[in-house]
């Protein structure tokens, strides 16, 4: 059993995050600013005493006696992390500067949330962990993908300086159950778009990639990379890629809906591709995901379907 601490613990990965640590039998602090967050997505969990709801943001110091930390907090989403950008790398840097501090004092271990983000619109396809990026360092993505690079940087430099006892999680888009109906990512958008019969919103011309995720075999994942002593960054994700278009086609197939395709202009930067070499992590962890995107997609739309209607 573990005393561990979820930063960003009430958003999307870190409620299911929360969910099975708990269930797991260790003792969890959520500890979010419900920013993107919702308690919707922990209200079943309140009232178990290994479970405690703490309403506080990264960016100011946080105290406690932690074995482990699981740093999330941050918003995910373009249209959120876009919404207050100074707010967005203010949570990179100076959050994971105070997580590093905390895990520093208690000698606690601390895993980063990092993205493939970090891979800007890579120049080499799939993307293996030496790639080290292109990445535009002042656009509209920048706030977040120069952000979780700092908090990258910063957790490999309080590993070498401190010894603070570090993981960094790679993660490809990730999808499911409990994403936000106004999260604005493609998963959600397009689900609700094809249940509600409305036209399907592709950005440019749907030849651009994503690969995509179930959040079941996400937390798997990060839970054995923490539980794991490869110190470094490892890409987490599912390899199966998707051009956006037939993505769309593809939602439209499995809710049976008369949406149609409606073309939008593609916003800055949106990276061209975008696959996960994930080769470490099945040497490292045994990991690869089990859920296929369509057995994921058809749990993730009946959730939708269920909370819209
Ligand atoms: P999310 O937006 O649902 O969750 C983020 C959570 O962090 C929210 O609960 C939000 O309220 C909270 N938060 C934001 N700023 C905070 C702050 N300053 N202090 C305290 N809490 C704060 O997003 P998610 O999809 O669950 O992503 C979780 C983490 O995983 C993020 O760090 C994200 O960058 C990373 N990630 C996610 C994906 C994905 O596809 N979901 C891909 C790559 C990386
Ligand atoms: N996208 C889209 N329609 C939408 C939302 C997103 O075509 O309603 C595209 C977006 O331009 C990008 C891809 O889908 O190419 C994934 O976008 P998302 O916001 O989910 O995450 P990203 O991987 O870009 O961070």
């Amino acid at each position: 059993m573990n005393r561990i601490l979820i930063t960003g613990g009430a958003g999307f990965i870190g409620s299911h995050l929360c969910e099975k640590l708990l269930n797991d039998g260790n003792d969890i602090i959520c500890l979010d600013n419900f920013y993107t967050g919702s308690k919707d997505n922990i209200r079943h969990l309140i009232g178990n005493n290994k479970f405690e709801l703490v309403r506080h943001d990264i960016i100011n110091e946080y105290l406690a006696e932690v074995d482990q930390i699981y740093n999330l907090a941050c918003p995910a989403s373009p249209v959120h992390y876009q919404f207050n950008p100074i707010k967005t790398i203010k949570t990179s840097v100076m959050g994971t500067i105070n997580m590093l501090g905390l895990a520093k004092r208690c000698k606690a271990r601390i895993l980063q949330a990092s993205t493939s983000e970090v891979y800007g619109d890579p120049n080499i396809h799939p993307q293996v962990e030496s790639y080290w990026g292109n990445v535009n360092p002042i656009g509209i993505r920048s706030c977040y993908d120069e952000g979780k690079r700092c908090a990258e940087t910063l957790m490999m430099d309080y590993h070498r300086q401190n010894n603070v006892d570090i993981r960094i999680a790679r993660i490809f888009n990730t999808f499911g159950p409990k994403m936000a109906v106004n999260d604005g990512r493609v998963v959600s958008n397009f689900i609700i778009q094809a249940l509600k019969n409305e036209p399907i919103t592709v950005y440019g011309d749907g030849n651009q990639t994503r690969s995509f995720c179930y959040v079941d075999d996400m937390v798997e994942a990060l839970i054995l990379l923490m539980n794991n002593n490869y110190i470094g960054p490892v890409n987490l994700g599912n390899p199966e890629e998707f051009t956006i278009l037939d993505f769309a086609k593809l939602i439209i197939k499995l809710t049976n809906s008369n949406s149609k395709i409606e073309f939008k202009n593609l916003p800055q930067d949106d990276p061209v591709q975008r696959e996960p070499d994930i080769s470490l992590a099945k040497e490292k962890l045994n990991w690869k995901p089990s859920t296929s995107v369509e057995e994921g997609l058809i749990k993730t739309i009946k959730y939708f379907d269920n909370i819209l209607s």
